[in-house]
């Protein structure tokens, strides 16, 4: 059991109980103030279903709010589970940066905020730096284990993957190998955002949580595909860690081998304006050094393209889905063999 820190001051409230049994369906409120309504709230989806004794699993979707596949599958969650089969809490919020899901935008249109990127956030911040202080201070210590369900969101496509947040506790990243594994994903990748440590998902590991990230297609739509990857990967890992009954994880079918981003390396970046030609379909075995795309200048006719190049071996993981690029746009990313030691 976990100790944490008293929570900081908030104006935060829920309208659910945690602490109760069954089903409740309600919201976490945020005092919110502005020109047309002096003292509205911000309401943030938020289910608990709760039952006998077991782990706490919170689960998150609308992180980012253009991201689909696992938003649907929390909801259907909250709508269809039968609290008699659950062991344990479950903590179901579908549309945590809720501004940006009712945008369909990854960011917030309140405050300009990437949720993702303002861990361990602030109670008298913005909106979006409230609700991650809540997540942090509040649901992040009563919690056991943390899914964080992504997809590429509008701007890139990547192959349906189920993530892992770098641990240093070696105890903890084989609980989170583990359950991650029992996601069972066609892919299995650690991506560790190149360290940075505002992700929900690096705040996770460090409150100590059992942690699953997933990326789920992307370019802004819904993936047929990917939706059924994700309600059956959230009901597998949900067994494993007990909450469900085994019989509801379904036989494994991948083979276990892990990926991960090798760093800077894996991304190739726009490096002029324009418009860029991808050579390679995605899950396209690449070489480092070679030709990935060109970039055209379509409204300058003498400018001749630009060529760039893949920075790493491995697998083509992830492709941007705009076209258009400026210099620094993230254009395709690299998946290569996991080298770390896995235990
Ligand atoms: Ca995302």
């Amino acid at each position: 059991m976990r100790h944490p820190a008293a929570p900081r001051p908030s104006s935060a409230f829920l309208t659910v109980d945690l602490e109760q049994p069954g089903r409740q369906v309600g919201f976490l409120r945020i005092p919110h103030s502005p020109h047309d309504d002096a003292w509205g709230v911000t309401q943030v989806p938020i289910a608990v279903i709760g039952n006998g004794t077991g782990p706490t699993v919170l689960i998150e979707g609308g992180n980012h709010g253009d991201e689909y596949e696992g938003p649907i599958a929390i909801c259907e969650l909250i709508r269809e589970l039968d609290p008699a089969r659950v062991q344990g809490r479950l903590i179901l919020m579908p549309a945590n940066n809720v501004h940006a899901v009712i945008a369909g935008q990854r960011t917030s249109p309140v405050d300009g905020l990437n949720y993702n990127r303002t861990f361990p956030g602030d109670p008298r911040g913005t909106i979006t730096q409230q609700i991650t202080a809540f997540v942090t201070d509040h649901l992040f210590p009563i919690a056991d284990a943390f899914l964080s369900l992504h997809s590429g969101g509008s701007s890139l496509d990547i192959m349906p993957s189920a993530i892992i947040e770098p641990a240093d506790d070696p105890a903890l990243r084989a609980r989170n190998i583990a359950a991650v594994q029992a996601f069972d994903a066609p892919l299995t990748v650690v991506i560790s955002n190149l360290g940075d440590p505002r992700t929900a998902t690096a705040a996770a590991v460090r409150a100590g949580l059992v942690t699953v990230g997933t990326e789920m297609a992307g370019s802004g739509t819904v993936s047929p595909e990917a939706l059924a990857i994700c309600r059956r990967g959230v009901r597998n890992v949900l067994g494993h860690l007990g909450v469900l009954p085994p019989e509801d994880a379904s036989p494994r079918r991948g083979d276990g081998r892990i990926l991960e981003l090798p760093g800077s390396a894996a991304y190739v970046f726009a490096t002029t304006d324009g418009i860029f030609e991808p050579f390679h379909a995605k899950g396209t075995e690449v070489r480092a050094g070679e030709p990935a795309g060109r970039i055209h200048c379509t409204w300058d006719p003498r400018r001749p393209p630009e060529t760039v190049t893949y920075q790493a071996d491995g697998l083509l993981y992830g492709r941007r889905q705009p076209g258009r690029v400026r210099p620094g746009n993230c254009c395709l990313v690299v998946a290569s063999a996991y080298a770390a030691a896995l235990t």
